[in-house]
């Protein structure tokens, strides 16, 4: 290529930005961040700054340059200009399946990783054939699972099947009967790398008896575990088209796995009020708030249903005045129709989180489903 003069450059750059303003270019064509300011000049694709640097890990496919700081060329800006993140989105994102999980900003670093290499390295929304591990209804393969006893993760067998309407485990690998079924129904998946320690880690859970059931695994490979999530969202999607027959996929995608509206440590005290605060890990997930001992365990201390202040939910913040035995000064008072919870937080801010956080789901209006895990829950002894 001939020397590019320093007007010429400065012309580039401009028309770079200016690309930057047209449709699609906004907002980085991976995460959807706005204001990307990095670009791919072989895919011809406008990109934040983070997700360039995923694709720094495919060279051979990707190659990344700055839009404001690093040096472009007349014909690399052409051909930014013939393509573009919408063009490359038609390309790239054709056949993408209903249920297959479309990370964003918020989201971990191996799902976003992955979501990179799936489109435009191993071509699976262009090609069908490359959805079979996580398209067909069965997935057999070995998982690294947290033991509960002593937290060691050991290789066991798991088999989703949506015939069966189950994913299972097996301790043995010759083993005929499995240790756990979980059932399709009831079944979530949510990385949760931090808390598992793992940048693979995915937390599953499932129902039994009513109660939830938390197992914490990973596989090494960045592929496998993020087809095996998406196998899960997968076997979800199909139980519910057939649950619900009417429903539009725009209906039942969020309904396949969901994150938690929030999780931390919180202190709190028993039913009479009078017990000591214990310190506790707590997961709000959906209506469900669950507190742990360990953030590990595999199934909660106690479980609460918060409803909507149509049924006489409230949060409040503080605690009433007699209140003793807290170290944590920054309390929150639950009321149900049956009675208080208290809880204390470290700080004000987490105070204010866990506020807005049982805000949310106290102002959402109950489901007619939803009337019957609350029943059950009052139910428990
Ligand atoms: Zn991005």
């Amino acid at each position: 290529m001939s020397a590019t003069t320093s007007a010429e450059l400065e012309e580039n750059r401009r028309l770079l930005k200016e690309l930057l303003c047209r449709p699609g270019n906004g907002r980085c064509v991976d995460c959807g961040a706005a204001d990307p300011t990095w670009a791919s000049f072989t895919l011809g694709v406008f990109m934040c700054q983070s997700c360039s640097g995923l694709h720094r890990s495919i060279p051979h496919i990707s190659k990344v340059k700055s839009v404001v700081m690093d040096g472009w060329h007349a014909p690399e800006v052409k051909f930014m200009a013939s393509t573009g993140n919408s063009a490359a989105k038609a390309k790239y994102e054709q056949r993408v399946p209903p249920f297959y999980y479309k990370p964003t900003y918020r989201d971990c670093h191996v799902l976003r990783e992955q979501w990179v290499r799936a489109r435009y390295e191993r071509n699976e929304f262009v090609c069908v054939e490359q959805q079979e591990p996580y398209s067909t209804g069965y997935r057999e393969g070995f998982l690294w699972k947290r033991g509960r006893d002593n937290g060691q993760f050991l290789s066991r067998k798991f088999i989703l099947s949506e015939r069966e309407g189950a994913l299972k485990y097996f301790n043995k690998h010759d083993a005929r009967e499995p240790k756990a079924i979980m059932k399709i129904q009831t079944l979530n998946a949510t990385f949760q790398p931090a808390k598992i320690g793992n940048p693979n880690g995915l937390q599953i859970t499932y129902l039994k008896d009513n109660s939830t059931r938390n197992i914490f695994v990973y596989h090494e490979d960045g592929k496998e575990i993020v087809d095996w999530f998406n196998a899960i969202r997968a076997a979800r999607f199909h139980y519910l088209q057939v649950a619900f027959p009417g429903a539009s996929d725009a209906d039942l995608v969020p309904k396949l796995t969901r994150n938690y509206v929030k999780e931390g440590y919180m202190e709190k005290t028993g039913p009479k009020h009078k017990e000591g605060f214990k310190k506790r890990w707590f997961t709000m997930d959906d209506r469900r708030l669950m507190y742990f001992k360990d953030p590990l365990d595999a199934y909660a201390r106690g479980e609460v249903f918060i409803g909507s202040k149509e049924n006489s939910y409230t949060v409040l913040p503080g605690l009433p005045p007699s209140t003793q035995g807290h170290r944590w000064p920054f309390g929150i008072t639950i009321v149900t129709p049956d009675r208080k919870f208290l809880f204390t937080c470290e700080t004000e801010e987490e105070q204010m989180d866990w506020i807005a956080a049982f805000q949310r789901v106290i102002n959402r209006l109950m489901l007619p489903q939803e009337y019957a895990v609350e029943a059950h829950f009052k139910h428990k002894p």
